[in-house]
């Protein structure tokens, strides 16, 4: 509980218009974009300076008092839900574009720019910057570093981990660092890697420097109709086994179709599998893979095949496939957005047990994914006020994650472990695993300040590992028992 005297200190460091204490406007701040997981916070700051974060952070190791950073709050897996009475810092203000440097292919933001601004910013002059989270128009930089997030184009040109080139952090004890370089091969350890990904566990980002991308010649996006999603996903197979690296390779079954279709009306194909393919490169070279491409999908069955004539077109074909998880509530009135992988070539096999597992205890499940890194986001629809359906749809979305380790994938993609995976960690790392994590942790945050009690699987403190041990909402609730 904050006491009037914190809450003073807290309008010193960052002006009474930055500093939010009323329950009602605090609710906005309860929870990302998986609601069920929901905590009211003590307060929240929107600092515009990194001196502002500094004096927050400052604020908050003094009293050890929880923090978490917010972006956009998209995340779909609890990472920017509030610590019980901490401090919520909301990077939302600090959102300007800093500096273009086009000779050296790099832009330096802060963490509040929404993704899609940068290669808005940098797009005049060619060029793009690659991650695209489906939730690009409205996600931060400062939430995708700390997600490691993808997107449909991360097949070819990497993640969030491999454009983001340096970072200025604040960490947990209110120090100021500069992680990387924008010059390449940085020296030393590779510091930007372990932060990228860390989930807010380890500090503050408060300015990005990040890579850009010339744009290709030419870009072309296909479209296949197949009868099942493992047609589709055979075809992705063997358009790899045959050396080609797509730019996006994204397949949708038909519930995925039907409520992308009711959404922004993308005139798909209504098939039991539709594959979509992107190439880019020189016209030359797009032209002569797409041939092959085309042969491929003809012999796995596709009985339409479709190139899309303008930018135009492709923009809706992407828009259709962008909008897949927010549609679903067409066609459903709740659902779960599960994100596992699994190694390309188990598709096929993954997708059928996925539909046996629905079957068996009644429930619908959605696929659309990432199909060229494996990357499934299966989405489990029920009906909260059918008693028992929601517990049902959270063990089955739990049972399709064991699912993808026990075929040796992972739990996550690109949502993050959170809040909603930590159990689910502990099923894919040992104890000793999770301890040499831990030694990382403690390295930047001794006290466990910085978004505690997400991604490790039980509370750990850095004093005395591995922590004292206290039940995770999902054990209480027999979900944990699964893992
Ligand atoms: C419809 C929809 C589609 C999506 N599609 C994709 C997709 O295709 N690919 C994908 O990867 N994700 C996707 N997501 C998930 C989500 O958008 C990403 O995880 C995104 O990166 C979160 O950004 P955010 O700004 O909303 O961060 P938030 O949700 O606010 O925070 C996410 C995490 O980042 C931390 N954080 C935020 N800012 C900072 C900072 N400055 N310093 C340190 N830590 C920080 C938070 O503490 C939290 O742990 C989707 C979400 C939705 C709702």
């Amino acid at each position: 509980m904050l006491s009037s005297h914190h809450i003073d200190e807290l309008r010193n460091a960052v002006g009474a218009d930055s500093l939010i204490t009323s329950p009602a406007q605090l609710q906005t701040y309860e929870c990302d974009g998986l609601t069920n997981f929901r905590i009211l916070p003590g307060a929240v700051v929107l600092p515009r300076t990194a001196q502002q974060v500094q004096a927050v952070v400052r604020f908050c190791a003094r009293h050890k008092i929880p923090f978490v950073s917010r972006g956009a709050g998209t995340g779909l897996s609890g990472g920017a839900l509030p610590a019980e009475g901490g401090i919520v810092i909301s990077l939302a203000r600090m959102n300007r574009i800093l500096h273009v440097d086009l000779a050296n292919r790099y832009v330096v933001v802060e963490p509040g720019v929404i993704n899609q601004h940068v290669t808005q910013r940098v797009a005049p002059y060619g060029y793009f910057y690659a991650p695209d989270p489906s939730s690009q128009s409205v996600c931060t930089i400062g939430g995708n570093v700390a997600e490691n997030s993808g997107g449909a184009h991360c097949l070819k040109y990497g993640f969030t981990v491999t454009h983001t080139l340096a970072l200025e952090v604040v960490l947990p004890n209110g120090d100021l660092v500069e992680l990387g370089s924008a010059a390449p091969d940085a020296p030393g350890y590779d510091l930007p890697g372990v932060f990228v990904g860390s989930e807010g566990t380890l500090g503050v980002a408060t300015r990005v420097t990040l890579r850009i991308v010339k744009r290709p010649e030419v870009v072309q996006t296909l479209l296949a109709a197949f009868d099942t999603p493992q047609a589709a996903g055979q075809t992705v197979s063997d358009i790899i086994a045959a050396g080609m690296l797509p730019s996006a390779l994204e397949i949708m079954d038909t519930l995925s179709i039907q409520a992308a279709e009711a959404a922004v009306h993308a005139h798909y194909p209504m098939c039991g599998g539709l594959l979509l393919v992107e190439l880019d490169g020189p016209a030359i070279e797009v032209e002569e893979l797409m041939r092959e491409v085309r042969a491929l999908c003809q012999k796995n069955g596709s009985w339409e095949v479709r190139v899309a004539q303008s930018d135009e077109e492709r923009a809706v074909i992407w828009k259709g496939r962008k909008a897949a998880f927010a549609a679903m509530g067409r066609i459903s009135p709740n659902y779960i957005v599960q994100d596992g992988v699994i190694p390309r070539t188990a598709l096929p096999e993954v997708l059928e047990e996925i539909d046996r597992m629905a079957t068996a205890v009644g429930l619908r499940v959605a696929n659309v994914f990432h199909a060229g890194d494996g990357n499934l986001h299966p989405l489990v629809l029920y009906d909260r006020t059918i008693p028992g359906q929601e517990e049902t749809a959270i063990d089955l979305s739990y049972r399709i994650l064991h699912l993808c380790v026990d075929k040796g994938g992972s739990i996550t993609g690109e949502h993050g472990v959170g809040k909603e995976k930590q159990q689910a960690l502990g099923y894919m790392f040992s104890e000793p695993d999770l301890a040499t994590m831990q030694l990382v942790r403690c390295a930047f945050d001794p006290e466990s300040l910085s978004n505690p009690d997400k991604v490790f699987p039980r509370p750990r403190l850095c004093a005395d590992q591995p922590g004292p041990y206290k039940p995770h909402p999902l054990e209480q609730a027999g979900i944990a028992e699964i893992f």
